[in-house]
């Protein structure tokens, strides 16, 4: 048995992870704060489990943890994927942009990241973040959101290094535009029809499609897999040839 527990899980990108884990036989451990959309990713598959609550202090995080040994006995794979977007240049992002932002997108995946270490340590498992193209080259304003995922890159470059030999793996995914709900909020908040937004999207990227969820997915799958384990400490780009 394996076991992975995935944040954000609810929605998006996270719930399409949620569900190719349980499909290829993990255990899943589901994370999210939409109970019902949460409900919905459960009913595709017995081997997924739900937890719904909101994730900010390391004493969340410890507790999530916690739920998962008391569940399934152990965590091979911690996805780190909840994430919000609070977009702003350095001028006009308030103190409560930023600290929202970096709580979500940087601290919590520390916390999480350390409150499995044990686990994904005695597994010999690893962890898989999912940064963002954003947080390698920057992106128009979302200072907040481009400084956590390039200080998630960081830390799982970081942790890599620390507990390579001990038989941990920790990688990064560097998605480009990916069509989930977060899209269709970045378009509401421009003002703009989805489906302009969406071609607006598309014709940016050399491919000339945005990323399905599930593409990210089958990603996050192959690093938690043993095919794998000599990549290490490494940011994937899966960005249409964006060059990310
Ligand atoms: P999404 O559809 O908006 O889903 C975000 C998920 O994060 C939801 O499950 C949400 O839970 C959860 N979440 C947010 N704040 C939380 C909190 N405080 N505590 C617990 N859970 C929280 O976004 P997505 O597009 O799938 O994005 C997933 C990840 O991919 C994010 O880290 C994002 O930055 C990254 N990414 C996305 C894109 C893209 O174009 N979509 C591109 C690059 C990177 P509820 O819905 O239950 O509230």
């Amino acid at each position: 048995m394996s076991v992975v527990l995935v944040t954000g899980a609810s929605s998006g990108i996270g719930a399409a992870i949620a569900i190719a884990f349980a499909e290829n036989g993990w255990d899943v451990m589901a994370a999210g704060r939409d109970e019902g959309r949460l409900e919905e990713v459960a009913d595709v598959s017995e081997r997924i489990v739900t937890w719904a609550g909101e994730l900010a202090s390391s004493e969340d995080c410890e507790e999530l943890v916690a739920d998962t040994i008391d569940e399934f006995g152990e965590i091979d794979c911690l996805v780190n994927n909840a994430g919000i977007i609070i977009r702003g240049n350095a001028a006009d992002t308030s103190d409560d942009d930023w600290r929202a932002t970096m709580t979500v997108n940087l601290d919590v995946p520390f916390f999480l990241s350390r409150a499995a270490l044990p686990y994904v340590l005695r597994a010999e498992g690893s962890i898989v973040n999912i940064a963002s193209d954003w947080g390698l080259r920057g992106g128009e304003r979302a200072v907040a959101y481009c400084a956590s995922k390039g200080g998630l890159v960081l830390l799982t470059k970081a942790m890599a290094r620390d507990h390579a030999r001990e038989g941990l793996r920790v990688n990064a995914i560097c998605p480009g535009d990916v069509d989930t709900p977060m899209l269709a909020a970045e378009a509401e908040a421009a003002g703009m029809d989805i489906d302009d937004y969406m071609e607006e999207a598309s014709e940016s990227v050399p491919n000339g499609r945005v990323a399905e969820p599930e593409e990210v997915a089958a990603l996050a799958l192959f690093l938690a897999s043993d095919a794998a384990t000599h990549i290490n400490g490494t940011t994937v780009a899966i960005d249409g040839g964006g060059g990310a």
